[in-house]
């Protein structure tokens, strides 16, 4: 096991940003990497993400796959993962599989964040956005891992070897973008209609193909799923504001490219281009390893539409798992030697309203108290400072901005006062200043031990952090108002978001089970040391897993 030397790779990541090249990766003097494969490696990675896919909701499912998911839990199975870090969005998420690293040092401490000093358009930056090329007037943005400040796992294996093949799909931009990195042979992620690819870039063939093919399917429709038996007793309706969820079947009408998007529809396309892609690019028949990255956003998608104990999870996993199974036959009749690694970037949480009725009475939504416009209010009448701009942030929890042009007494002030506020309501945790955070160590304990100060180190990062994080109570949901479409979400600092499965699989492979906590960012460095790749020294703030269940060791010389 190997733990990082912090302070040397945050003098490079900070010399990084200040470059026009964000990469560390890509900065001269980068260490170098090395690859010796050895006999028996596999020869293709497939790294799966399911977006929102708890380790409760695996704990509930389980025992009802028997497609693509049964076949993951006969191999190494650890089913206390954490994405450790308070942060629990899909951005920070994604970004810790295959970097090895926490979003401290990747930079992606949230799906998006205040940047004061933009001058074109809104001040909230997206984590897959290259604000430099913003244009007046438009309301799209233009995709790039351009805030990813390490490499994937994919970069350093083309660093290594320029023939490995570095592939990414996914339901969302910041999927595919946060797991393949900066140096993609391809990738695609779902857009309005179709997949879509980086700007510049051509769709490939495979794209093309996989577009037309969803074309049709959207023109006709698609009728209801079925329910599976065993899924009757959570087939109820619940009402939350003016939604009403529970009892629904993802019957697709024609044309409606969003009821296509929240479905498992979705997933099942994203697996069918990227077996094409295994056949056009060739994966898995290279001289050395390739790596194919799917992050699979249906999951979450149905989660937010309607929570994590409906019928429309129950089908929607159902639908998965048999998807999942017929994506790993497409790869057995190819022949090809792969290895699986299955996660998640975040966990989840059912809507208040239908916790109330199965015994959670103190789940809540949370009030608008705790919203910076209140905020700005309360403390721009007392200080005499306008309160338009004068406390951002991008929702009614974790990262809040003072108004840069404030003086460091003042901005000082109003922290302690926010703080004060703040952690009177009674649905406030904490609220921690950047200061706090920054003075605490990167934590080295098992993930389920941290303090709250603890993950939200593990999500700090001074280029994009903001000047306090408010942290609600276990149980207040960050929606103040539910309406259709958004009724349930992550992102707390609490289990239910941060615990996620962790999956490996390979044919043949002996299989075991391995309760205790581990973290995806061990993810990385588990598959480097598969293949024989050897990154130097402090690059993860991981460790590798032994995926041998017997007296084998995969992690060799660097365990
Ligand atoms: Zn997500």
């Amino acid at each position: 096991m190997f733990r990082v030397k912090s302070l040397s790779r945050y003098a490079a990541v900070l010399l990084a940003c200040a470059a026009p090249v964000v990469s560390v990766f890509a900065q001269d003097g980068a260490p170098a990497v090395s690859q010796q494969v050895p006999a028996g490696a596999p020869k293709l990675i497939v790294a799966i993400s399911i977006d929102q896919f708890s380790a409760d909701i695996f704990a509930q499912y389980r025992q009802r796959f028997t497609g693509g998911f049964a076949r993951l839990t006969q191999g190494a199975v650890f089913p206390a993962g954490f994405q450790s870090h308070a942060a629990t969005e899909t951005c920070p998420g994604h970004s810790t599989i295959l970097t090895g690293n926490r979003p401290a040092h990747t930079g992606i401490i949230a799906n998006s964040w205040i940047d004061q000093s933009v001058t074109t358009g809104p001040k909230v930056v997206y984590c897959a956005e290259d604000v430099s090329k913003r244009t007046a007037g438009s309301k799209d943005y233009v995709a790039s891992p351009v805030h990813l400040l390490v490499p994937t796992l994919g970069e350093w294996m083309k660093k290594a070897n320029p023939a490995a093949r570095n592939i990414a799909v996914s339901g969302k931009d910041r999927g595919a973008l946060m797991m393949g990195g900066h140096d993609i042979d391809q990738v695609y992620w779902w857009k309005g209609k179709q997949f879509v690819t980086l700007a510049g870039r051509e769709l490939g063939a495979t794209a093309v193909a996989e577009n037309a093919e969803i074309d049709k399917l959207l023109a006709k429709g698609a009728p209801a799923f079925p329910l599976p038996a065993w899924c009757g007793r959570q087939d109820r309706a619940v009402q939350a504001g003016t939604a009403t969820v529970g009892t629904g079947r993802f019957a697709l009408k024609a044309g409606e490219g969003d009821q296509f998007r929240v479905s498992p529809r979705l997933d099942r396309a994203t697996l069918d281009l990227a077996v094409k892609l295994v056949d056009e690019q060739k994966l898995g028949k290279n001289s050395v390893p390739d790596i194919l990255a799917v992050s699979l956003s249906a999951t979450d998608y149905v989660g937010h539409a309607t929570g994590t104990e409906g019928a429309e999870m129950c089908i929607q996993l159902t639908q998965l798992d048999m998807a999942l199974g017929d994506f790993f036959a497409s790869l057995d009749k190819r022949g090809i030697d792969y290895v699986v690694v299955l996660t998640a970037d975040h966990g989840g949480f059912d809507l208040p309203e239908r916790l109330h009725e199965q015994a959670l009475e103190k789940s809540a939504r949370v009030n608008s108290a705790v919203s910076p416009e209140a905020l700005s209010a309360t403390l721009g009448k007392k200080y005499g400072l306008e309160a338009k701009g004068l406390i951002l942030s991008d929702g009614p929890s974790g990262d809040y901005w003072l108004r840069r042009d404030l003086d460091p007494g003042t901005k000082g002030k109003l922290v302690d006062d926010a703080k004060a506020l703040l952690e009177a309501d009674p649905q406030v945790e904490v609220v921690l200043s950047a200061a706090e955070i920054a003075a605490t160590p990167m934590p080295t304990t098992s993930p389920e031990t941290w303090t709250l100060a603890e993950r939200a180190r593990a999500s700090y990062n001074p280029l994009h952090s903001g000047d306090f994080v408010v942290f609600l109570k276990r149980g207040v949901v960050p929606i103040p108002a539910p309406r259709a479409g958004y009724v349930a979400t992550h992102g707390s600092p609490w289990d239910y978001d941060r615990r996620v499965p962790i999956l490996f699989w390979r044919k043949g492979m002996t299989g075991f089970e391995q309760p205790s906590g581990v973290e995806t960012v061990d993810i990385a460095p588990s598959l480097a040391a598969l293949i024989g790749l050897k990154i130097p020294q402090g690059a993860f703030d991981g460790r590798c897993l032994d995926l041998d269940g017997g007296t084998g060791n995969t992690c060799g010389a660097v365990k």
